[in-house]
């Protein structure tokens, strides 16, 4: 096999690949890989671009990098340099993505820990609520077992967690060739029995247990600008929050106002935020489990909300058609374009939703309307939301043009992680 003076595997790349990871980027596709012989699963592979005319060719080495033998991405870089122990390697990446959480997060004892390429750790996802971490694995690298040792150790010294949970993305795991599993415990620290709320603010340190909690029950609270949402790790295929959308939470609260409508409201993230500030929040969804857990969630707030369950789209071209008026209103739906092919369809999906809401808004109302779909761009759904302010004949000012909060960082020249936009307007 082709290798390193460290034993390395060698994987080479067209000039192609190697342009791509010099604008910045981390993936080579496997279109572009020329040899990867004998390349075990998740192997740290050296990285060389064949340049030169010579004899032997001339290569050039570009780094040092994950390899995937299922992926149509087969490199993930890890590091321009040769990297000698990954172990460590990983090691100080988790430390650096603690420390930007504690000097740029803020309001919260939830937040993502780890966001793959956005943390220069590909393939690993780890979020926090409260005491409890989740983490998820979408590489082969990243389920090797020692890799596993070594970033669940790392998690434990970071945060002295009661319960870490694996949460498994079925199709993920499916497209990378690994074992089928299921969401498990991880790891449960027997000594820690508080699910505590750390007071508002708190990011790093474990607070003081302010409500002891059996210890068989690991349901957690946690909080995010200053509004608590219950936690549970196992429950089902989705759970959790949308972390991404936290500091917009903030925002929208910053100008809603009168009746409310949240929009694909999930388990009530907006809802609960508008709550504080609005006359009546109505929360909409198509999935009764997401409104079962958003009701609690409202519970523990102690506030009134009304949630329905229903298709999005017909539920605004009723209330539209019945003349209803709202002072705010939240879009968040689900990505529409999961591939480039979806995203004309996705734009009209877009744009009709936004044309219903601003047909039901008073004058001097706010719309918060957001996308999670990477193919679909700030510019994209500006349009779509332009198309439909002409179409309603409604003047619109842009408040803020928004995006992921910061715990889920966007690196310049990998586009990929960037993919939320969240735009709020006011109509005149
Ligand atoms: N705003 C939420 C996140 C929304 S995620 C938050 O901040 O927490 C998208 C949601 O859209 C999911 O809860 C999903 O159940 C819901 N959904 C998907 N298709 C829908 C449809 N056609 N009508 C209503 N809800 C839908």
């Amino acid at each position: 096999m082709p290798a390193n003076s460290a034993g390395q595997h060698i994987v080479t790349v067209t000039n192609r690949g190697a342009e791509r990871i010099r604008a910045g980027h981390v993936w080579v596709y496997r279109s572009d890989v020329i040899e990867a012989e004998d390349v075990p699963p998740g192997a740290l592979v050296a990285v060389e671009e064949v340049g030169g005319r010579g004899r032997p060719p001339h290569t050039r080495t570009l780094g040092s990098a994950f390899y995937s033998t299922a992926s149509e991405i087969a490199i993930r870089m890890i590091s321009p340099k040769p990297a000698g122990n990954v172990h460590q390697l990983v090691r100080e990446r988790m430390r650096a993505a603690v420390a930007y959480r504690e000097r740029f997060v803020q309001d919260t004892n939830a937040y993502r820990v780890v966001f793959s390429e956005g943390d220069f750790l590909p393939g690993l996802i780890a979020d926090r609520y409260n005491d409890v971490l989740s983490f998820q694995v979408l590489t082969q690298a990243m389920d090797l077992p020692e890799m596993r040792d070594t970033f669940v150790a790392e998690l434990r010294r970071a945060f002295d967690p009661a319960i870490i949970v694996e949460r498994v993305d079925a199709r993920v795991r499916k497209l990378e060739q690994l074992l089928e599993k299921a969401n498990e415990v991880v790891f449960e620290n027997p000594h820690r029995t508080g699910g505590t709320v750390p007071p508002q603010g708190d990011v790093g340190a474990p607070s003081l247990p302010d409500r002891p909690r059996p210890r068989s029950v690991r349901t957690t609270e946690f909080r995010m600008n200053g509004v608590p949402f219950l936690f549970d790790p196992l429950a089902g295929q989705k759970t959790g929050a949308f972390l991404d959308q936290r500091e917009n939470y903030a925002a929208a609260t910053r100008y809603a106002r009168g009746e409310a409508l949240d929009v694909f409201c999930y388990q009530g993230g907006f809802a609960l935020h508008l709550a504080r500030v609005s006359d009546k929040v109505i929360g909409v969804d198509s999935s009764r489990t997401a409104l079962e857990a958003a009701e609690q969630n409202a519970k523990l707030n102690d506030r009134e909300i009304e949630w329905i369950e229903a298709n999005a789209f017909d539920l605004l071209r009723d209330y539209s058609d019945a003349g209803r008026h709202y002072d705010t209103i939240v879009l968040d739906p689900p990505a529409f374009a999961k591939s480039r092919r979806d995203a004309p369809a996705a734009l009209r999906a877009y744009k009709e939703l936004n044309l219903r809401a601003l047909k039901m808004l008073r004058p001097g109302g706010i719309l918060v309307t957001c996308s999670c779909s990477y193919h679909v761009s700030s510019s994209d759904l500006l349009e779509a939301v332009t198309s439909a302010s002409l179409d309603s004949h409604r003047n619109l000012r842009l408040l803020e043009n928004r995006g992921q909060s910061k715990d889920h960082p966007s690196v310049l020249g990998i586009p990929e992680t960037a993919y939320l936009k969240c735009l709020i307007l006011l109509t005149s």
